[in-house]
């Protein structure tokens, strides 16, 4: 895993932190700060040479994530772990390479020098280019649902020197080849990056939570928050009651939405759509159904199994007081569990088949999302959830911070 390093906005010592992190922690000063940004986090690898050319860094998204590609009688899904050029030219490398691996990263800020290009791909264009070239991934072609739910979602700026019409490889001083990129696309940082303070907006007292995890919460006002660009954010979050005492809360978007070109509103609608043999009952025509995605990453299979079962659990009681046992962290954003909802629907369906013709040509748009924590129960190998009758290894959860 590449390094990341970055000095303390508090105290000016060098810090080491990991790329995954959302919470910069500083070991000299002992500030934690929330690692803010509007959009993608900017990452660059500085220059390892000087030249008289002007110093260019030229954009890479950096993907890492889970595909899913689910037809009438198949689902498949892999995972994905590349980079990929953002703007057109010939000039240099299509990907990263190992590059990316190797180096130290810094954070793009608003006043790091240097003139960088901003990409002209978008993120949503290139997932749909890399799942055609991603190995093993059949995609036949009839009706199919595909997802890509990016956990880790970055650009990286590479170091480049315009010198004379060409463009030289600011690691190894290479020529690489003509410069066809125009001088009008180099702009000075236009990085949205902040260190937003954790302390609790509501009572100033300091918010905890894993270094990893995109919420933290007050245990003195029990509120949780994201970053926010000036300070946290608050968070709506609700904690499932158990029949049982649970040793851990795992978290999960709950996706509310709205459809178009067919309805999918209550319970009674999502059996009709999906054939599900379930039972009709009064309470499923008036509830309204909403979509539960795990929030924190795992592998893909455990991921559309989990979304699917959670789901179709009827929603049982719920509590806001904040439980005393760890909460696993929120390592996946809100808006890459929105991408998961066509394929969770998929998944869910016995006949995919008469699925896919409900569905043809209407639309799924997320609405909002707030989040729910489930308990488990902790057993020898595995952690335990008593009233879905269902069990997660503990070495899978594992996984899911170190990815
Ligand atoms: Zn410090
Ligand atoms: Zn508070």
């Amino acid at each position: 895993m590449s390094s990341l390093s970055h000095q303390c906005p508090q105290c000016g010592a060098p810090v080491e932190l990991q790329k995954t992190d959302r919470i910069f922690t500083c070991p000299f000063c002992q500030v934690r700060l929330f690692i803010y940004g509007r959009g993608p986090l900017e990452f660059f690898i500085p220059p390892r040479i000087s030249s008289p050319g002007t110093l260019v860094y030229m954009p890479y998204w950096r993907l890492r994530g889970n595909v899913f590609v689910l037809t009438a009688s198949r689902t498949q899904h892999k995972i994905l772990d590349s980079s990929l050029l953002a703007v057109k030219t010939n000039s240099v490398l299509p990907t990263l390479g190992l590059r990316a691996q190797a180096m130290t990263l810094h954070f793009v800020e608003p006043t790091t020098p240097g003139s960088f290009v901003q990409p002209d791909l978008s993120s949503a264009i290139l997932k749909a280019q890399l799942v055609k070239f991603i190995p093993g991934l059949d995609l036949p072609n009839e009706k199919r649902l595909v997802a890509y739910i990016g956990d880790s979602l970055s650009l990286i700026f590479q170091p480049l020197y315009a010198l004379e019409q060409h463009f030289i490889d600011g690691l190894t001083g290479k020529i690489l080849g003509p410069m066809d990129v125009d001088r009008e696309k180099f702009h000075p940082a236009s990085s949205s990056l902040r260190f937003v303070s954790t302390l609790c907006p509501k009572c100033g007292w300091d918010l905890q939570g894993h270094s990893q995890s995109l919420v933290q919460t007050c245990s003195h006002c029990e509120t949780t928050w994201e970053a926010g660009p000036n300070q946290g954010k608050e968070v709506q979050v609700c904690f499932r009651t158990s029949v049982s005492s649970p040793d851990l809360y795992l978290p999960f978007w709950n996706v509310h939405f709205a459809t178009t070109g067919f309805t999918l509103k209550t319970w009674s609608d999502l059996i009709q759509l999906t054939n599900l043999p379930k039972v009709p009952q009064p309470w499923m025509a008036v509830t309204p159904f909403t979509f539960r995605v795990p929030a924190f990453k795992i592998r893909p299979e455990l991921f559309l199994n989990l979304a699917s079962a959670v789901s179709l659990h009827q929603p049982g009681q719920v509590t806001s007081t904040l439980p005393k046992v760890p909460l696993h962290p929120v390592t996946l954003p809100k808006n890459e569990a929105f991408e998961a909802i066509p394929v969770v629907l998929g998944r869910m369906a016995p006949a995919r088949k008469s699925l896919f013709l409900r569905i043809q040509g209407g639309k799924i748009a997320p609405v909002k999302a707030t989040l729910e924590y489930i308990p488990f129960v902790q057993q020898k190998e595995e952690y335990f959830q008593p009233e879905l009758g269902m069990a997660i290894l503990k070495n899978a959860l594992h996984w899911s911070t170190r990815l």
